[in-house]
């Protein structure tokens, strides 16, 4: 008799996260150099991380024979005070993934129920099917979260209601006024998820932190894999009433935010200067995306973060012919958006070349 059916269901039903193609990968099956290959298909810092950051993490290598502080106290604690918020209500990550996990882990069964909006981010649905929980989707006219839909959705089973702002793949976000409206309406046996991996790139955020120091029961999740350039670190964070983030702390690993992570992210979180460039860097790229869709009649999504949603008829071939030109995007078909890519924002140089290359691959893809 075959191992599966030992196994536990829920795992085996489900379907693998699909990343964006690795720059290693592409280079290999195409035979390219890695440094010809041009990655806008993750949300990456294109300028690197911090030069502090490395420096931090060039001090710290030489000490990763010793577990990391499994407390995270220096991380937790610049946290804590940036935010005018207690260290209790800080829960570190490996990535602001683990936070959902986690989330999932201590909330979800097979009789609960997830919320999150028709085009959210693809991994609360992964985590509500790994936990055997029903993921319940609400529709998002053009695109936007519907929040007063998502509080209808609630039912007496609810203990998850995802809010991703902005979202990926659709940039698009919620205003206070909104989320306040919801919040109102939010049950006491609800955690309500504000997933804010785009944060520092907005300009006008709304202030979901206030619902945290109210003691509401909220999670807001950010990350330093975005602004802060550290995506391959994996580090992230809740920022949760106690009465959440105690119980987030009980199901994590010891050790879950190693050592290079946390001397990395503190000097990332002081380094002003680099989040200036990359935001500088990335509002001059939107507007750069925004005109060139214009130009070519693309429909296309206006973001608020560091990526953009363009329509260009066939997504897949699009990727695929992008792909043997050595640009990297993001189809997505799995977002049910077939006719639709994302790209993440990149240098000016990154930028352009994918514009060139899109205008080589696009009349193929039309005729089609
Ligand atoms: C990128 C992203 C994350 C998390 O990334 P980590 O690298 O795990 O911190 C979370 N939510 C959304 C919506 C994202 O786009």
């Amino acid at each position: 008799m075959s191992i599966q059916k030992f196994a536990n269901q829920f795992v085996c039903d489900l379907v693998a996260y699909e990343p964006g193609k690795p720059i290693e990968e592409t280079a290999r099956e195409l035979g390219l150099e890695p440094d010809s290959i041009v990655k806008l298909a993750s949300n990456e810092n294109s300028l690197g991380p911090a030069p502090s950051a490395i420096a931090a993490m060039e001090k710290e290598a030489s000490g990763v024979h010793i577990y990391p502080d499994g407390g995270g106290y220096k991380l937790r604690t610049a946290l804590a005070e940036k935010y005018d918020l207690g260290l209790e209500n800080v829960v570190l990550g490996n990535g602001s993934n683990e936070i959902i996990e986690l989330l999932c882990h201590c909330f979800l069964n097979p009789n609960a129920e997830l919320i999150a909006a028709e085009h959210a981010f693809v991994v609360y649905k992964l985590m509500a099917t790994l936990f055997g929980a029903k993921y319940v989707e609400v529709t998002d006219p053009d695109f936007i979260h519907d929040v007063d839909g998502m509080a209808d959705a609630i039912t007496e089973n609810t203990r998850l209601v995802f809010i991703a702002n902005p979202n990926n793949p659709t940039g698009t976000l919620v205003g206070q006024e909104a989320l306040d409206r919801f919040m109102d309406r939010l049950p006491d046996h609800v955690v309500a998820v504000f997933d804010e991996a785009y944060f520092e790139f907005l300009e006008d955020a709304p202030d979901t932190l206030k619902y945290v120091r109210e003691g509401k029961n909220v999670c807001v999740l950010r990350t330093f894999s975005k602004a802060y350039g550290l995506a391959g670190l994996r580090i992230g964070y809740g920022l949760a009433a106690p009465q959440v983030a105690s119980i987030l702390q009980k199901a994590r690993q010891p050790f879950n935010a190693n050592s290079m992570a946390q001397v990395a992210a503190l000097a990332a979180m002081a380094d002003e200067e680099h989040v200036k460039n990359t935001l500088d860097m990335n509002n001059a790229g939107l507007r750069f995306y925004e005109q060139a869709f214009s130009e070519r009649g693309l429909e296309y999504v206006p973001s608020v973060a560091n990526f953009i949603l363009v329509k260009v008829g066939d997504g897949d071939a699009l990727f695929q012919n992008m792909l043997k030109k050595g640009v990297i995007v993001r189809a997505m078909s799995g977002y049910k958006l077939p006719e639709w890519v994302r790209i993440s924002v990149g240098t000016e140089a990154e930028n352009q070349r994918c514009i060139e290359v899109l205008d080589e691959v696009l009349p193929a893809i039309a005729s089609v």
